[in-house]
């Protein structure tokens, strides 16, 4: 199929899961403006969904053998699995945290993964939105550290630009989306109105998400 083709699909069946929005004047978390955005909690809340997505990608690296497929955190869980789970070897899931040391970005994986990632682990790692591949590249350097093999790179969508260490990267959609300064936004210029929702959801979702019992 025309990967053009194939892309609107996949950017339809975000649509659907209301996780890909199009056609707006939005406000991102960064304080910059663009007119399309994906919503990233609600990307693999249809279970149907998520597993056909999950099986293409599978499909894609399918000739390749793999031990384990990676997450780079618990968000990028329920896609991972589904790949693994369409994946002919029969992968095992595994994912890594995301955390900070000394002001610098870092991944790790917990302590009771670590053993399952050695000297010639064949590794696929799943991501869901893929931006700047930062993360993504920290975890690829993790799992060569261990010995493992990197097989591939598979993701729901990528910025057209990133570049993941030179692995094969296979990404359902591969898309960039414009941001603007405000000062130079062409849909501010035009007076439509500005789509505050997400950022501002994230701001009443935090508090809640953090609270946890207090031991007493
Ligand atoms: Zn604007």
């Amino acid at each position: 199929m025309d990967t053009e083709v194939r892309e609107k699909i996949h950017l339809e069946i975000l649509k659907r899961t209301g996780a890909y929005h199009a056609n707006d004047h939005i406000l991102l978390p960064s304080g910059q403006h663009t007119s399309e955005y994906i919503e990233k909690t609600l990307v693999t809340t249809e279970p149907s969904f998520t597993e056909g997505l999950g099986a293409v990608i599978a499909k894609h690296f399918a000739q390749w053998p793999v031990d384990v497929v990676l997450s780079t955190g618990p968000g990028a869980l329920i896609l991972s699995h589904c790949v693994a789970r369409a994946h002919p070897s029969r992968p095992i899931v595994v994912y890594g945290a995301k955390g900070q040391a000394g002001g610098k970005r870092r991944v790790t994986l917990p302590v009771e993964y670590q053993r399952l990632l050695h000297q010639g682990t064949k590794a696929l790692l799943v991501e869901d939105l893929v931006s700047s591949g930062t993360t993504l590249n920290l975890l690829i350097d993790l799992v060569e550290q261990l010995g493992a093999q990197v097989v591939g790179v598979g993701c729901l969508w990528r910025r057209t630009s990133v570049d993941l260490n030179g692995k094969p990267t296979f990404s359902l959609v591969s898309r960039d989306f414009p941001t603007y300064d405000p000062e130079a936004c062409p849909l501010c210029r035009k007076g439509v109105p500005l789509n505050e929702e997400f950022v501002r959801r994230r701001h009443h979702r935090r508090p809640s998400s953090v609270q946890e019992p207090k031991a007493q």
